[in-house]
């Protein structure tokens, strides 16, 4: 369970971020959905622990894993990161990516690897390179690779944008069962209404640096509170 409280990022005396809260829960995951530029990426960062809040909390389970004077180092957050541009690593193979952030006996790491790459379908190409895959197949693979340690919380930037349509439908359900069968608390950010629609049991909507709306999919999409709102709803399809 991951819990932000009253976040806030400047840049260049701009809020970025501006007093953003949020709950994710096991097994929920909820879409921080808005245009381009409205703060999704930089409030993912922090959450990431790669970029530093101005003032606000993030606890994880309860235990707080940074304020502004106390901070978590990202490595040990213990939070699975799936960003669009977090590529594989082009000299390692499939199973030394996924297995990158594992620790443990050579045994009990080669299992939990067999057994994602199964789960995405891809253990034929265990010992294959990452050039071998399509981009889709990279996409599982990297999939596995974020959900390999187990976190209980999952952040995603916009993890599907590279991918075309048809593909996109099929990662997309796979990437949720997984998910929900593991119980991880997801936070997924994209700026499209329709994979929000698709991925989201909560959508948070986000407009310059701030939170204006957050709700079940189906409410947040049939009652926007403003022009905003509609325009953004409108404008997407
Ligand atoms: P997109 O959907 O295009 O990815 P976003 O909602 O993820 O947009 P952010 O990446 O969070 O947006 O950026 C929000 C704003 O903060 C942008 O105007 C961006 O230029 C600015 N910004 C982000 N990082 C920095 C930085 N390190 N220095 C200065 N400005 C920054
Ligand atoms: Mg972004």
């Amino acid at each position: 369970r991951l819990e932000i409280r009253n976040l806030r990022r400047s840049f260049e005396g701009r809020a970025v971020v501006d007093d953003v809260s949020l709950k994710i829960l096991p097994g929920q995951v909820t879409c921080l959905l808005g245009p381009s530029g409205c703060g999704k990426s930089t409030t993912l960062r922090m959450i990431a622990g790669v970029e530093m809040q101005d003032s606000g909390t993030i606890h994880v389970d309860g235990k707080l894993i940074c304020d502004t004077v106390f901070r978590v180092p990202p490595e040990r957050r213990e939070i699975g990161l799936m960003f669009q541009d977090f590529a594989l690593f082009p000299h390692l193979s499939v199973a030394d990516n996924v297995g990158y952030g594992l620790t443990g006996t050579k045994a009990s790491k080669r299992e939990r690897v067999e057994e994602l790459l199964r789960r995405v379908d891809l253990i034929r190409f265990i010992d294959g390179y990452p050039h071998q895959l399509s981009g889709g197949e990279q996409q599982r693979v990297a999939l596995a690779r974020a959900l390999a340690p187990r976190p209980r919380i999952m952040l995603m930037d916009e993890p599907f944008s590279g991918l075309d349509n048809r593909l996109r439908d099929g990662i997309r359900d796979e990437t949720l069962s997984i998910l929900k069968e593991e119980d991880t608390a997801v936070l997924l950010v994209t700026h499209e209404p329709d994979e929000a629609m698709r991925m989201a049991d909560e959508i948070a909507l986000m407009r310059d640096g701030k939170i204006v709306q957050q709700g079940a999919p189906y409410n947040v999409y049939t009652r926007p509170i403003d022009r905003a709102s509609v325009s953004f709803f409108s404008d997407a399809n």
